[in-house]
């Protein structure tokens, strides 16, 4: 019985804080050539998705860090950079953190948690199309929703990143950094280019959105987290040392 406790309580804590990890110095590299203006420190990475896309499509996300001001948190389903695949998902949502950089959502004393621009605005595009797919379109659920996700203003140039890096792979596994980018200073992004949503309902609407979550995340997380340490769970450093 305890036992069972116990992984419950680990169960809540590993779905609410996934396993950080560092990237290796190559794609350290990699992330500063290709996105030069981007403050690198600022951004983590988590083995795992968060626990409210888990049953979702995605393989991984760029989300506002829901306890500071600035900070990103890059999340992968799984991660391995030897996975040529995985290394392009690592610049796809490494764009993101570029246009969260561009909408100053991690350089900014108006942001905290999730209440950040990138988030207003990604969500306020996000509608613009999924409300008209429902309702005009009479599209299932599940269709409307990927195909606002897929067609979305700020995915599209992300994903145009995706086959321009892709060329450049074998390359990449190849040669050592500073070969490779002498040959393909082309693939630097020097800014994410984001066209600001226009219809003020729907930027209303994302904006009250990301204030209650980021006034309620971290509270629920909070209080579920520590139910869980007094349950047993272990801390990701704790079980390191281990
Ligand atoms: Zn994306």
């Amino acid at each position: 019985m305890l036992k069972k406790i116990r992984v419950f309580a680990q169960n809540i804590y590993d779905s609410i804080l996934a396993e950080p990890f560092a990237l290796d110095i190559r794609e350290v590299q990699l992330l500063a050539f290709l996105y030069p203006k981007v403050d690198w420190s600022k951004v983590r990475y988590f083995k795992g998705l968060p626990w409210f896309a888990k049953k979702g499509f995605a393989s991984a996300m760029a989300i506002p860090s829901t306890y500071t001001f600035n900070h990103v948190h890059i999340h992968f389903k799984e991660f391995d950079p030897k996975k040529p695949y995985q290394l392009v998902t690592l610049v796809h949502e490494a764009f993101h953190v570029l246009q969260y950089h561009e909408t100053k959502s991690m350089n900014s004393y108006f942001a905290f948690g999730f209440f950040r621009k990138f988030l207003r605005w990604y969500l306020a595009w996000y509608f613009r199309r999924v409300i008209p797919n429902i309702f005009r379109k009479r599209m299932g659920l599940s269709d409307a929703n990927y195909d606002a996700y897929r067609y979305h203003v700020m995915e599209t140039p992300a994903y145009s990143i995706e086959p321009l890096f892709g060329e450049s792979l074998t390359d990449y596994y190849l040669y050592p950094c500073k070969v490779y980018e002498q040959q393909y200073a082309r693939l630097i992004q020097e800014d994410a280019a984001i066209e600001s949503p226009t219809n003020p309902v729907l930027l209303f609407l994302s904006m009250c959105i990301t204030l209650s979550i980021a006034i309620i995340k971290p509270i629920l997380e909070s209080i579920a987290l520590l139910f869980a340490v007094l349950l047993g769970a272990k801390t990701w450093k704790s079980r390191k040392k281990e």
